[in-house]
């Protein structure tokens, strides 16, 4: 099998393009079929979503239960381990993420209803039931890199279905374009199939309902590698990543996975993007609690939400409960005020009750450590507390690497002059002090120069990056 791609496709995406059909092919057994489908929103900002699903031949009736365990096990197709040069990582309970250069989630690639194997990345409002789980869609900056990746991916897994099966892998070439087949009728057969797999489940599990809402798109999949200079604090949360991924490597050694962790540290360090990182590495759901909002915003309601929020999380564990600026909670209550005093025995009782096997976990930052309310901190309630400081020299410089990279990557083009060690030096110096957010600042201010600037081209000098920290250190 060899999958390539037609130029005139990346320009159709960097267009914008709607769901269209890229491909399709007949396969030989045990496969039957290979649809890919693509879609874009066009742009600078736009975004790619590319899905590929694999079907299987079907020998028997029961391929649709198999998804829950029940009839055949889905054994014909297994996720294949071995993805060439792509490197991946496990997505608990899914199947496999395939990551790009920086560590991010790329696609994922995971069994599908009724054994379809799925590779896909992206939003697809109308076939998420077939696809399941998301790795989040791709910028259309690097899209032709991308397109390379999806069809290296492509042709590995057909290869491994085929010799996982011992027979011989088909020799068809497929070339990925925008095609003048109608997604309708390619899309009737797995729409019914996921209308149908809606209803078995709904019928399986009583009360259970609709399946639940996609994934948001993980928040721009943060990883441990988006935060800088924050080892100490970033060793904590991966550790705490294995809590959640795997509670049971805990028990087997007789201990328990921490229950609450508290981040704590000046503004702008990267409390919540250590939390919102746990979340996407561990594959678990994210959910952003303000605590101010929690006091005032959803004041005569307050329990009731939390409470929902501390039962959607066990419903959809594995998940992570981020509760940033947790002291207000402890400031409210020293007003005495009853209500107050109910929202945080709410909060105490559902942290108390979580079960050490539920993969709930709930974090909580500040920056006022001495105002968070005892109660808080006692043994098995927030018994982890990690700090996160202003980073230091060394930290600076790989934060600022982070987001000039970032803004490289957005770009799909080099923007900035290389910086020689000197270079680096005065632009530590001017950035003494600064938080991981500043420095972000500090980037986004030179872009945004160039922007106004109304060039569209050249690189930008390390001048100007210590010209606009020394502009933000004035203003503070
Ligand atoms: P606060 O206490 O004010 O809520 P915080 O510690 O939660 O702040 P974040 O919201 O994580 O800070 O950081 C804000 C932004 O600053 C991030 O989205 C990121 O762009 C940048 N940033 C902060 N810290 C870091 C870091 N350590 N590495 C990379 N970027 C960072």
């Amino acid at each position: 099998m060899s999958t390539s791609w037609d130029p005139v496709l990346a320009r159709r995406l960097r267009r914008g393009l709607p769901l269209t059909v890229l491909g399709q092919v007949g396969l030989p057994a045990p496969l039957s079929r290979l649809l890919v489908l693509g879609r874009s929103d066009g742009g600078p900002r736009g975004r790619a979503s590319l899905a590929a699903v694999l079907v299987p031949s079907f020998q028997d009736g029961t391929a649709l239960l198999s998804v829950f365990g029940l009839g055949r096990h889905p054994a014909a197709i297994r996720v294949p381990t071995r993805l060439g040069r792509l490197p991946v990582r496990p997505a608990p309970g899914e199947g496999l993420f395939v990551l790009d250069r920086t560590g991010a989630a790329r696609f994922l690639v995971a069994p599908g209803i009724a054994r379809y194997l799925t590779a896909s990345c992206g939003l697809w409002p109308i076939l998420r039931p077939l696809l399941g789980g998301q790795a989040p869609p791709r910028p259309l900056a690097g899209i032709a890199e991308d397109l390379d990746a999806f069809c290296e991916l492509l042709d590995v897994l057909l290869e491994t279905v085929y010799r996982e099966e011992g027979a011989e892998p088909p020799s068809v070439d497929l070339v990925l374009r925008v095609t003048e087949a109608s997604v309708e009728t390619a899309l009737a057969g797995f729409r019914r199939l996921g209308q149908a797999t809606d209803e078995v489940r709904s019928r399986l599990a009583p009360g259970s309902g609709p399946l639940p809402p996609p994934l948001p798109p993980a928040d721009e999949a943060i990883t441990f590698d988006d935060v800088g200079g924050q080892d100490a604090a970033r060793a904590e949360m991966e550790a705490i990543c294995l809590a959640v991924r795997r509670p049971e490597a805990f028990k087997a050694w007789g201990t328990r996975p921490p229950r609450g962790v508290l981040l704590h540290g000046p503004p702008g360090t990267g409390k919540t993007l250590l939390a919102r990182a746990l979340a996407n590495e561990s594959g678990a759901r994210f959910f952003h609690v303000r605590a101010t909002d929690v006091v005032s915003k959803w004041y005569g309601e307050a329990e009731q939400r939390l409470q929902q929020i501390f039962d959607q999380a066990r419903s959809q564990a594995p998940s992570v409960i981020f509760f940033d600026e947790i002291d207000a909670l402890a400031r409210e209550r020293e007003l005495a005020h009853e209500a107050t005093h109910r929202i945080v025995s709410t909060f105490l009782e559902n942290l108390d009750g979580l079960r050490e096997n539920e993969g709930v976990i709930v974090l909580a930052a500040t920056n006022r450590l001495r105002a968070v309310d005892d109660a808080l901190l006692r043994p098995g309630r927030f018994d982890r507390i990690v700090e996160v400081p202003l980073p230091t020299t060394e930290g600076r410089r790989a934060i600022l690497h982070i987001h000039l990279d970032h803004a490289r990557r957005r770009a799909g083009r080099e923007l900035f002059e290389p910086l020689a060690e000197s270079d680096w030096e005065a632009l530590l110096d001017a950035t003494h002090g600064f938080s991981g957010a500043d420095l972000a600042e500090v980037v986004r201010r030179v872009l945004e120069a160039r922007v106004r600037s109304g060039s569209t081209s050249g690189l930008i000098r390390s001048g100007e990056l210590v010209m606009a920290a020394e502009g933000l250190a004035q203003r503070a």
